[in-house]
């Protein structure tokens, strides 16, 4: 059993709220990431479950039982951390049977579960080696070999492939991912990259200001963000502030009439959040079912295989906008901003 479950916990230093007050719930055999830009408080949750860190207020629940005044060894939970904190004096292999010698654990029985430790994440080539005669890839396997040794009950991975290339990091999350599966293990992966986040999520927990902003599927997330802040940090590059007037219908500041969202309980005054691939520009007005007001490009980036555009309307509202790279227009040019009633998604105005 290995659910895990934060009732109402909090973490303040002093004056500083960490984390407010958090309850949620992770179910067993989960991949949860908690999402958020630096100082969000993702850490200190995590350190929370970890032991690393005392709780102010609330209660720790795993598998049933309260963890909550437990220490770190007595939670038997297998941390990665961001610099992997590797012996650097001992080998790989001692490095892997640390953490059973501590158990007082039997010489065979360390000799026959760092061994399937290292094949499970491919290093037991290496078992001879110091950690500074390997790659950055290679520790993070051994960091990884040495959580997973101890048969943890839940996996805590405090952004573990932040100090990787963009190749390797690529190669470790699908190996995260695959093991994690392979294991049915319960895990909290801590990153502040959405991609990472979308790509080996069950779940994702998106934190500000040591807050929870929202917790869903990386799909919610990404398509129907909770608040302006989610829609903001998952790539909603556009926040137009739109009077909702319900079925459907919706004004801009500039008095045109849009269609939207018939299905958003958001009423009144609130922010259209849209990404800039998905609205086009044109010479002409498109056709009458597609969201058209006139605008003029201020300023255009190359990115190679496309174009992002800054696009003025008449109320000085700004847009960002993709277009072809072979696209014609240049600045000061007048043009129509087109979307499709869908493609926007509405979210509460308030601070991105
Ligand atoms: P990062 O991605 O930069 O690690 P994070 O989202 O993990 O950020 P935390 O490390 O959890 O953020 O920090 C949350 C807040 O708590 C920050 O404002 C931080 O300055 C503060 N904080 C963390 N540890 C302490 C401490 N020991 N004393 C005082 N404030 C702290």
């Amino acid at each position: 059993m290995s659910e895990i479950v934060l009732s109402d916990v909090c973490k303040h230093y002093g004056e500083v709220v960490a984390v407010q007050s958090t309850s949620l719930r992770i179910g067993e055999g989960e991949l949860v990431t908690f999402l958020g830009p630096s100082g969000c408080g993702k850490t200190t949750t995590l350190r929370m479950i970890g032991g690393f860190v005392d709780v102010t207020a609330g209660r720790i629940l795993v598998g049933g039982t309260d963890v909550t005044r437990l220490p770190p060894a007595k939670r038997n939970m297998g941390f990665v951390f961001q610099n992997y904190a590797l012996f650097p004096h001992m080998t790989v292999a001692e490095n892997v049977a640390f953490g059973l010698e501590m158990r007082k654990i039997g010489k065979a029985e360390i000799a026959d579960r760092v061994k399937t430790a290292l094949s499970r994440v491919r290093l037991a080539h290496l078992a001879d080696r110091l950690p500074k005669q390997l790659s950055g890839g290679q520790q993070q396997r051994v960091a990884l070999a040495r959580a997973l040794v101890i048969e943890p009950t839940v996996l805590l991975l405090d952004e573990p492939l932040s100090n990787l290339d963009a190749k390797l990091r690529q190669e470790m999350k699908t190996e995260i991912r695959l093991l994690q599966k392979s294991l049915a293990l319960t895990t909290i992966f801590v990153t502040h990259d959405q991609d990472e986040a979308l790509s080996v999520s069950d779940r994702l927990v998106v934190m500000s200001a040591g807050k929870v902003e929202q917790i869903g599927t990386p799909r919610d997330v990404f398509e129907r963000p909770a608040s302006a802040f989610v829609a903001d940090f998952m790539g909603f590059t556009n926040l137009v502030p739109v009077k909702v007037e319900g079925h459907g219908r919706g004004q801009l500041r500039n008095g045109m009439a849009i269609a939207i969202d018939k299905e958003s309980p958001i009423r009144g005054e609130g922010l259209l959040a849209l990404r800039a691939e998905h609205m086009s520009l044109s010479s002409k007005p498109v056709s009458s079912d597609v969201n058209t007001t006139e605008a003029t490009i201020e300023a255009l980036t190359y990115r190679g295989s496309f174009v992002d555009y800054l696009v003025r309307l008449d109320d000085e509202t700004r847009l960002q906008v993709r277009g072809e790279a072979q696209s014609p227009f240049a600045p000061g040019q007048r043009t129509f901003v087109a979307w499709q009633p869908d493609a926007g998604t509405l979210v509460a105005a308030g601070q991105a």
